[in-house]
């Protein structure tokens, strides 16, 4: 049976930045995970935006972790070659109850450290967003809320963590847990692996894994959905800021604003529900959803709808994240990670290593991960690429190499399209899907031909 320091269990954003932390740091790491591939959970589908904890709750691990995470990502962004764009938010009022609200946010922000805000007039907001509706009432500009790729980070993480030794095991759900004087056997569907340290960062899961770690759990995974519309890459014109509502005690609001792959989104919602698997659309929240959308910017009723999506938040019966060592029992949960974690995954790994004592290491690889933004020079204009296979998203078939042969491999379609964008373009897969089942055949542990359990 193999033997490791730590066994972090689940491949989300979290996992990655864990995995890539410890491995970093000298430890001998292996990341569990029971899907085909990485970031099946809440990770795959959020809003992509890397916050500076402007609204978090004052004084929170939460804003700790999301200000030490912002950090580490602008720090390191371009030695991975990770896409970082500055755009800003705007934080926009439309009715008297917001417009009070503005004072109270700003003297947060400010308190969490973000004191950069610049109060906004209305005149001041439509000249920074000309296709703004004109009722709008004031507002406030974070200049440093940023959009990143939300896959590739993670992949680069993961990919970081196995140039350090960390191995990867897929396929590998934790099914029961012993602990053994000072170390734990874990028992996988790939097999079994012995442990000194557990983290669960289980994320949707995080509550059935501590059950089968300790036989009860002290959260309870709430899960929320949140449902996107994605308009067609024209539409992304219209705002130069992340357009952001006066947030709820409940959630952020529905945010329009650009993805870093040229579209325009609107979303998410926030409703509760009981599955942690279906992240299900529905035709009349997408309607509404493009209806708040074109309030916000009017012009948008005029583009075309490429796509929509749904994601599921690992929220719990209360709203902080759910972090908490026990390191007589060998054991670190990182919980409840429930909507900035992207932004904050690195700050938690950091977190954790301090709370587990573990020396800071010095990193000796770089990954250099495939730029997929709009505005980079992407691989389809460099020579020797193997031509286009995918031609709404543009990428190659060196790309789709690359990613069938990186440090963790693509193992199912939705791993590709996560590091390279297949398929997700305005035909969806029409015209490349024959294509990608060639290139792919006898190389994924969940081939085309027999459908995808991990698609989104
Ligand atoms: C709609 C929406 C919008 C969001 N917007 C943003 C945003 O703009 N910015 C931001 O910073 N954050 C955002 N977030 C939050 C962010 O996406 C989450 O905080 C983050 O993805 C949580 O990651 P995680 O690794 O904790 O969990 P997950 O991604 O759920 O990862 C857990 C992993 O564990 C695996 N697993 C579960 N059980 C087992 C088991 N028994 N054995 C092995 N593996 C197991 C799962 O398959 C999964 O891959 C948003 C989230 C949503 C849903």
């Amino acid at each position: 049976m193999a033997g490791y320091d730590v066994a972090i269990v689940g491949a989300g954003i979290v996992g990655c930045a864990l995995a890539r932390r410890f491995a970093i740091d000298g430890a001998r790491v292996v990341l569990l995970e029971k899907a085909h591939d990485v970031l099946d959970g809440a990770s795959k589908g959020n809003s992509a935006i890397l916050h500076t904890g402007f609204d978090a709750p004052a004084n929170s691990l939460e804003l700790d972790c999301i200000k030490a995470g912002y950090a580490e990502y602008v720090e390191i962004h371009r030695r991975m070659n990770l896409p970082l764009d500055r755009c800003g938010a705007l934080v926009l009022a439309w009715n008297d109850e917001q417009v009070a609200a503005l004072p109270g946010l700003m003297a947060q922000a400010r308190e969490n450290g973000v004191e950069d805000i610049q109060p906004m007039d209305r005149a001041s907001l439509l000249r920074a967003e000309p296709q703004l509706a004109h009722r709008v009432r004031a507002g406030f500009r974070v200049p440093r809320e940023a959009l990143i790729d939300p896959w590739s980070a993670a992949h680069a993480y993961l990919y970081q963590a196995v140039q350090h030794g960390a191995e990867l095991r897929c396929r590998a759900a934790l099914t029961a847990a012993d602990r053994l004087g000072e170390r734990w056997r874990l028992d996988t569907t790939a097999g079994a692996v012995e442990a000194g340290l557990v983290i669960n960062a289980a994320g949707l899961w995080g509550d059935h894994v501590e059950r089968i770690l300790t036989g009860e759990s002290w959260f309870q995974i709430r899960p929320r959905k949140g449902q996107f519309v994605v308009y067609d890459k024209p539409a992304a014109a219209l705002a130069r800021h992340i357009l952001l509502p006066v947030p709820s005690k409940i959630t952020k609001g529905v945010v329009v604003c650009r993805t870093v792959f040229g579209n325009l989104i609107v979303g998410p919602t926030a409703e509760e529900q009981d599955s942690r698997e279906v992240a299900s659309l529905d035709s009349q929240t997408m309607r509404d959803l493009q209806k708040t959308g074109e309030t916000i910017l009017p012009a948008l009723a005029g583009h075309e709808v490429t796509a929509a999506y749904a994601g599921l938040r690992p929220a719990t019966e209360e709203k902080g994240y759910r972090i908490r060592a026990d390191l007589s029992r060998g054991l670190v949960t990182v919980g409840g990670i429930r909507s900035t974690g992207l932004s904050a995954a690195l700050g938690i790994a950091r977190h954790v290593a301090d709370l587990v004592g573990l020396r800071a290491g010095e990193a000796q690889h770089w990954p250099h991960m495939p730029m997929l933004a709009q505005e980079a020079q992407r691989d389809f204009l460099q020579p020797g690429n193997g031509g286009i296979a995918c031609h709404c998203e543009l990428v190659t078939r060196r790309e789709i190499e690359a990613a069938m042969s990186a440090p963790a491999p693509a193992n199912s379609l939705a791993g590709l399209k996560r590091r390279t964008r297949v398929t997700m373009g305005r035909c969806q897969g029409f015209g490349c899907t024959a294509e990608l089942s060639r290139m792919t055949e006898g190389r994924f542990t969940q081939p085309m031909t027999r459908g995808d359990p991990d698609a989104d």
